[in-house]
């Protein structure tokens, strides 16, 4: 049985009682969620049994999460630096990963990452179909609809916990796109391939025709599927316009689909968006695919950022999350420019932690606010060690703290000008804050 085939049987399972821990909510809470499809608990059976440890729920009432994409490419393809960037992914907080990878042996890669994963792992089939199956063919061109299904359960049985499925781009969205106009035509790689496979063929997209044996596949194995948005704006030129809102509508029906076939879903959203038009993007989403979770890359409200394209993501993200995206794809320095290395991955995940943190503080999340009180108590009373635990990136605030030293208790900034310093000696509070959150500390990081 699927999370949602328990909850809709009213029965809570262990995955649904670690999620309800990890967010410190009652597990009836979770059931309910799981039920409606507001929550999905990415949990592949076959991982399950074997070291998916790190269980997350995505979605309405919850933390925001974070995903890191990883992966090799086609330039550049080293397993052990994927791995690398796996676990340092992890260990800054990503509560998530994606294979992505494109280039040498793909199935190899996803089972050597699988191996070392602990968290849910997604991926993209179609990019199997285009990089692996497509050696047995002649061209992309020469694809048939198995295989892609055969892409979608081999990563299936490989423990893949959610899949990008682009199943909602149809002929009817390309002519939409196509008569409007665009600045940005398709930015999604899976979506591209997909598109000039229907293009070629004159045929509607293999994914939506076999939506229901994708179905079968992934409620066997309980994969979450997540609705991929080939028609994304890659620009924040082509936000909200015809073909993106189209496909949405598409999403709209499949998430029904899914849900019915007892299939936990959530629904990928872009990309390039205004700042001013973030707001609609996701209520539109929340109102057309019925609350689904919504996974969202960025967003980026400008399109100029290259080489600072995390923060300008991470500044989309916030405001996205505070609307009600549930997770967010983390973006990072290297984003439009080439294959990210290790350090970038770690300053992405950081970027994004913060995006989702700023999110959680918005929608009211109660331990992500007493984090925030704690670390201005921590801060007011000088107390260095706690500040540290409770920054995002302890190891920054600390090198920071370190590189410059001080002879007072505060910092080299003002040293002892310190203000916090200075006003403790008129209001002596300062002992019982340190006190305060000393206590808090290790229950709330706990959390
Ligand atoms: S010295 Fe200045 S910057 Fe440092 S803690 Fe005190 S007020 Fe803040």
């Amino acid at each position: 049985m699927t999370q949602l085939q328990y909850a809709i049987a009213g029965k809570i399972t262990p995955e649904m009682e670690y999620v309800a821990q990890s967010e410190g909510l009652d597990p009836r809470i979770i059931m309910e969620k799981v039920k409606e499809g507001k929550v999905v608990i990415p949990a592949n059976k076959i991982h399950l049994s074997k070291n998916l440890k790190k269980l997350v729920g995505i979605g309405e009432g919850l933390k925001t999460k974070v995903n890191a994409n990883l992966g090799t490419s086609f330039d550049y393809v080293n397993i052990e630096e994927e791995k690398e960037k796996l676990k340092v992914a992890v260990k800054y907080g990503a509560d998530t990963v994606m294979d992505l990878s494109t280039g040498g042996n793909l199935r190899e890669i996803r089972k050597a990452l699988m191996e070392i994963c602990e968290v849910p792992i997604g991926s993209v089939p179609v990019y199997e179909a285009e990089f692996d199956i497509v050696k047995k063919k002649n061209s992309i061109f020469d694809l048939e609809h198995e295989d892609f299904l055969e892409a979608v359960e081999t990563h299936a049985k490989d423990g893949v916990d959610f899949m990008t499925i682009h199943a909602g781009i149809t002929l009817e969205g390309i002519r939409f796109m196509k008569e409007q106009g665009r600045t940005t035509w398709i930015v999604s790689r899976g979506g591209g391939l997909l598109a000039a496979w229907m293009l070629y063929h004159n045929r509607e997209n293999p994914l939506y025709e076999k939506f229901d044996d994708i179905l079968d596949i992934c409620r066997t194995y309980d994969v979450t599927i997540s609705l991929g948005d080939s028609l994304r704006p890659g620009s924040i030129a082509d936000s909200l316009d015809r073909a993106q809102v189209h496909e949405l509508l598409i999403l709209g029906e499949l998430v029904d689909r899914a849900r019915k076939a007892c299939v936990q879903v959530m629904v990928e959203g872009p990309g390039h968006v205004p700042l001013n038009e973030i707001k609609t993007q996701v209520q539109l989403q929340k109102k057309i695919c019925k609350n689904a979770p919504f996974y969202i890359l960025g967003m980026l409200p400008t399109d100029i950022g290259a080489g600072w394209d995390h923060i300008v993501g991470a500044i989309g993200g916030a405001v996205a999350g505070s609307y009600g995206a549930d997770m967010l794809c983390y973006i990072t320095p290297a984003e439009h420019l080439g294959l990210p290395t290790v350090e970038h991955v770690r300053e992405g995940v950081i970027a994004f932690k913060i995006a989702a943190h700023i999110a959680d503080i918005s929608k009211g999340i109660k331990s992500e606010i007493e984090r925030d009180n704690l670390m201005s108590k921590a801060r007011y009373s000088l107390d260095w060690e706690s500040q540290f635990k409770l920054a995002l990136d302890p190891e920054t605030a600390r090198k920071i703290y370190d590189e410059r030293a001080t002879k007072t208790k505060a910092c080299s900034m003002c040293g002892p000008f310190c203000p916090m310093n200075l006003i403790e000696k008129f209001v002596n509070d300062a002992k019982k804050a340190r006190e305060e959150v000393r206590e808090k500390l290790t229950y709330l990081l706990k959390v």
